[in-house]
């Protein structure tokens, strides 16, 4: 009997220990998968960008202090940033990769035509962001600092645009200190996270100069791209 008990008692034990490893692995399995789903839910995957370079054809967008067109700096930037983007492994879609506007030449209001086919284009990408890019201006000529405005009705436009403002903040000579919610159709206009990225103002005498150096547009073109990628963390 007492061999007996011992047997069982064995058994009992052989059983137990199988049933604590399962449990063992259940917990290691479940505290794997959430942690897997909780990395899931953190990181957000991009594939595709729009770049939208802002103005284009009749529309010259703001005139700077010494006469630069912001419709051709806002192209050279974001030929640039398509270069950084692409040769990061995003697929880029231009808005406009010319100095054409998008309007038909027999729309009655060119302006209203030329923001609908941006939207089409947009639609028709279907991209994880998209990013606009302008040149600030205002009366005087004081105000200075690249500045990104989002859609407060979207937390992934204001995270983007969040992300990016940081990198400005780490990279960028005297930028505005936050971003900023904005009412404007190309940020609006579709569900996509969208940001409009305001380089900096033209109408500021030392800022147009730097914003029409190589070195300054490839460090705003770089923060964004990284900004791009913290977004994604
Ligand atoms: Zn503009």
């Amino acid at each position: 009997m007492k061999k007996f008990g011992k047997l069982t008692c064995f058994v009992i034990k052989k059983k137990y220990l199988i049933a604590t490893l399962f449990a063992v692995l259940f917990v290691i399995s479940s505290v794997g998968v959430f942690f897997i789903a909780k990395t899931a839910k953190a990181s957000t995957y991009i594939s595709t960008i729009v770049i939208d370079a802002g103005h284009g054809g009749i529309d010259g967008g703001s005139i700077g202090y010494s006469g630069t067109i912001e419709k051709d700096i806002n192209l050279e930037y974001s030929k640039t940033l398509k270069s950084m983007c692409s040769e990061f492994g995003f697929k880029v879609v231009m808005t406009r990769s010319n100095d054409s506007g998008l309007y038909s030449p027999f729309a009655v209001n060119k302006k209203k035509d030329d923001m609908k086919k941006r939207k089409q284009i947009i639609e028709r990408a279907k991209p994880d962001i998209v990013i606009s890019i302008h040149m600030n201006s205002t009366k005087g000529n004081t105000s200075r600092g690249a500045q990104v405005f989002y859609n407060k009705e979207n937390e992934h436009s204001i995270k983007l645009a969040n992300s990016i403002q940081k990198q400005f903040q780490d990279k960028l000579i005297k930028p505005r200190k936050t971003s900023q919610s904005g009412d404007y159709y190309i940020i609006n206009c579709t569900p996509y996270p969208s940001v409009i990225v305001e380089c900096g103002f033209l109408s500021n005498k030392e800022e147009e100069k730097l914003l029409l150096t190589n070195d300054y547009k490839n460090n705003v073109c770089y923060s964004i791209l990284c900004g791009i990628i913290d977004y994604m963390v």
